[in-house]
């Protein structure tokens, strides 16, 4: 099939894109317009829980949609209260606000922290975020962000965002003043290489907010929804957080995210929060078919052995390459390389024939892995032997 090079050119250039267009997928693997198939390690930037196009989810959907597509955000519909139901029985949270993407679900949070504050505490709305945190793309969470260059980007900023360094409590502690709210993190930074939150520095973060009338926000767009092996990342760490937000792995490809909150939390009146799309059944019903899949006998410990087989597996490149190990949790995973060619290996890996494999490199000398949850044994397998192979031709041996 000849690239469409006239419909490249209609699309906005907001990013550099090889000339490949994906036409179809199943499970870990994605085809091209050339019929050149690849092994997924990217999954849609994490979002795609159960792999490309799951039978349950497409079935789902299907029979939602002949049913009831929107009646509007203004009715309750049956898929999204009980799509509530599940989260809040599996989680120390008693009520969902339902979104439709990770920022939407964050600019939710900050809302509410900030409603929070001025029911609770005199009009606090300050929010301590973290150097290398990621939040999303609209203007307040990309003030909540810690990314590099982003405090100029479209300035000025959203006010209130102070950023203190992960995992070192006493940087949290010289932010806070009368007028700080809340802090907000990722159980483990995503965008920012994969780095994770210790339990002690969750623990510290849970007593600090405590003492001070807090709110502690866990952003889990990325780690929540079996991603790091337990449903809830924050679950690892033995504390409840008062809010946390959900989107990529919870529509399993379908833009479906959620604020959730405790009842003390839940402060909204009405009016303050809404959006045409949120919560409408076809999405729902999407995020109970992922939620079902995950929440079946045996599914969290294959996600569990799957890690772990993933973990030892880049531990051993590491070892034979040189390289500096690993991190991560669950299925969320970084190779930590000696060198920063993470983003030639990310093309030879692309490039490599007769299959390619589609790889990330968030830093130049980090690779990360977010395969489907469900992916096979063999699949990883295969994506080891193939890294071990690229790695051999970028380098040479
Ligand atoms: C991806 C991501 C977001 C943004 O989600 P979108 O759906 O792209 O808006 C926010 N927070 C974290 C931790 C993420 O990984």
């Amino acid at each position: 099939m000849q690239f469409d090079r006239s419909g490249a050119k209609a699309l906005m250039d907001i990013t550099a894109r090889p000339e490949l267009v994906f036409v179809r997928g199943q499970g870990s693997w994605l085809e091209d317009h050339n019929g050149k198939r690849y092994l997924d390690m990217i999954q849609g930037w994490a979002v795609n829980a159960l792999g490309h196009s799951p039978k349950v989810i497409v079935d789902a959907m299907h029979e939602q949609a002949q049913k009831l597509m929107n009646p509007s955000p203004a009715f309750y519909n049956e898929p999204s209260m009980e799509l509530a139901k599940r989260l809040t029985g599996a989680s120390c949270f008693d009520r969902v606000f339902f979104a439709n993407s990770g920022g939407e679900a964050n600019e939710g949070a900050i809302k509410l922290a900030r409603k929070w504050g001025k029911v609770n505490r005199n009009g606090s709305y300050k929010i301590i975020t973290f150097d290398h945190g990621f939040h999303g793309r609209t203007i307040a969470t990309m003030s909540a962000s810690g990314k590099e260059g982003w405090d100029t980007m479209f300035a000025p900023q959203v006010e209130g965002f102070p950023k203190a360094i992960l995992n070192d409590i006493d940087s949290v502690k010289a932010l806070i003043d009368d007028k700080t709210v809340a802090v907000m993190l990722e159980p483990v930074q995503g965008e920012g290489g994969v780095i994770a939150a210790t339990k002690e520095f969750m623990q510290q973060l849970r007593a600090l907010t405590h003492e001070n009338n807090m709110l502690l926000i866990v952003d889990e767009v990325q780690t929540g929804m079996g991603r790091t092996g337990e449903m809830f990342a924050y679950q690892h760490s033995g504390i409840e957080p008062d809010v946390m937000t959900l989107a990529k792995g919870i529509g399993g490809g379908i833009p479906l995210a959620a604020l959730c909150a405790t009842e003390a939390a839940s402060c909204f009146a009405h009016g303050e929060q809404g959006g045409t799309y949120g919560g409408n059944p076809v999405m729902a019903a999407a995020g109970l078919a992922v939620f079902d899949t995950l929440a079946a006998p045996g599914f969290m410990e294959s996600v569990q052995a799957r890690s772990k087989q993933l973990s030892d597996g880049l531990n051993a490149l590491s070892d034979k390459w040189g390289m500096n190990g690993e991190r991560g949790l669950g299925l969320l995973r970084a190779l930590k390389m000696d060198r920063p060619d993470g983003a030639a290996i990310v093309l030879a890996a692309r490039n490599r024939e007769p299959q390619g494999m589609l790889l990330n490199a968030p830093r130049p000398e980090l690779l990360r892995f977010m395969p489907a949850l469900n992916v096979t044994e063999d699949e990883l397998a295969l994506a080891l032997s193939e890294l071990d192979a690229i790695i051999t031709e970028v380098r040479g041996r």
